[in-house]
């Protein structure tokens, strides 16, 4: 079976797919979309502190979806992608 490789935003390297949060943007707001139940745009990083911190610290995702996002939106999606880790 062929495997669907996604490259990580942060590290911009090829995981499975299982292996990466799925990060859509919605409006003004970013949204963690593991069930591809939003559309639009999209992008993955790894399910690893490392480049979830990486994503936060340089905010990646200004560029990935050229779009401003405050702090508040890159402290809500930290928080959310830190705890979800752990499941
Ligand atoms: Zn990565």
């Amino acid at each position: 079976m062929k495997e669907v490789l996604r490259t990580c935003c942060a590290c911009r390297t090829k995981h499975k797919k299982n292996d990466l949060h799925r990060i859509s943007k919605q409006n003004e707001k970013i949204v963690i979309d593991e069930k591809k139940q939003f559309g639009g745009k999209a992008t993955y990083v790894c399910k690893n502190f490392d480049c979830i911190t990486m994503l936060l610290n340089k905010k990646i995702l200004n560029k990935v979806f050229k779009y401003n996002f405050n702090s508040e939106v890159y402290k809500k999606i930290g928080e959310e992608l830190i705890e979800t880790k752990h499941n």
